[in-house]
């Protein structure tokens, strides 16, 4: 840490700074230039984190060296982690996951549908919300428990990893109990509680950034999961609240190199919820792998038109189908590998 201390302080100022840091059992180095003096500051940065040091007399500036995440970072692990989705899926590896379906589970004809489509086309993991986080209360809120089982059923039929959203600390074992992958909602990514429940649990959980949160929150969302000891942890970029009104939000693409430089943890992208209008999704999607994404979450409806949610974005089977063929070749190119049977 680096104390920037004001061009007036005095050296009774300096003094109290300095005793306070030794105080807390670190090694304070002084170092004055002709116009600044500064303190650098040795030793563990937790206890200087909890100490206002701005609130010191002649302090100007604070400025953390370390990050102030942990396990999820790169320091921590310099490999990239691959996680065990089951089904012999895995992602953080050279192979990119498509995790495709329904925003909502609306009934199991229309489930297994979609299924058997996405499959066709090479997903490997199906999606499907049963726990809906809608703007409005008046909207469909998901079909609960009777979704989950749906999902089960045709997740175990077709060979296909489930995954779907938990929005409640209360829910997290029901889910956990049908699905392979637990999803945390963009809304959802500060809700410690749920956050910490997750991190209890066995099973994988794919984190989604919040739309007015930095990368960095993201991380340190992240690392409530871990410290909890699930290291089972995928991160997701959705796009984020900007002033742009072309989009429903703005993917920010960069979050994928910016995360993987800071952090050792997969990260996919929703190009369906940051475009919010399918034509955008397949150049969405294929941006992302070529910025060096794992994998991507994808809204496909076999009749959109008739969607209980998100028919705006969602993309027809043949349109999925033929996008898959694409990203092929992107991820090819990027030194990767989409689903080797198609
Ligand atoms: C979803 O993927 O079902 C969803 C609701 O996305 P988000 O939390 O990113 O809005
Ligand atoms: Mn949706």
């Amino acid at each position: 840490m680096i104390i920037v201390l004001k061009p007036e302080v005095t050296e009774a100022q300096i003094k109290h700074i300095i005793d306070k840091v030794k105080g807390l059992g670190l090694t304070p180095h002084v170092s004055k230039g002709a116009e600044r003096t500064i303190i650098g500051v040795i030793g563990p940065e937790d206890v200087l984190r909890v100490t206002p040091l701005e609130a010191f007399p002649g302090v100007e500036n604070v400025i953390p060296v370390l990050a102030p995440f942990r396990l999820v970072s790169r320091e921590f692990r310099k490999e990239d982690s691959v996680i065990d989705l089951g089904k012999g899926i895995k992602i953080g590896g050279k192979e990119i996951v498509v995790m495709a379906g329904p925003c909502t589970i609306e009934n199991i004809d229309n489930l297994f549908e979609i299924a058997r489509e996405v499959k066709k086309a090479g997903a490997t993991v199906l999606r499907g919300g049963a726990f809906k986080p809608r703007t409005s209360p008046y909207s469909f809120q998901g079909l609960g428990k009777a979704g989950l089982q749906m999902l089960r059923e045709v997740g175990n039929e077709l060979g296909l990893v489930t995954i779907s959203e938990v929005m409640d600390s209360r829910d997290v074992d029901l889910v956990a109990e049908y699905v392979d992958v637990l999803q945390i909602g963009c809304r959802n990514m500060q809700n410690f509680n749920l956050l910490k429940e997750v991190g209890a649990i066995k099973k994988p959980v794919l984190l989604k950034r919040g739309m007015a949160s930095t990368v960095k929150d993201m991380l340190m969302s992240a690392e409530y999961i871990l410290s909890g000891g699930n290291f089972s942890v995928i991160l997701c970029e959705r796009g984020i609240r900007t002033f742009e009104d072309s989009t429903r939000n703005t993917l920010d693409i960069s979050a994928v190199p910016v995360t993987k430089q800071l952090s050792h943890l997969p990260i996919i992208v929703d190009p369906s919820h940051a475009a919010g209008k399918w034509g955008l999704v397949p150049s969405l999607a294929k941006a992302g792998i070529a910025a060096g994404a794992d994998g991507l979450l994808i809204e496909v409806h076999n009749r959109p038109e008739e969607a209980v949610s998100d028919g705006a974005q969602s993309l027809i089977p043949e349109r999925f189908s033929e996008l898959m063929l694409q990203l092929k070749g992107i991820a090819n190119s990027v030194g990767r590998k989409l689903n080797e049977n198609i």
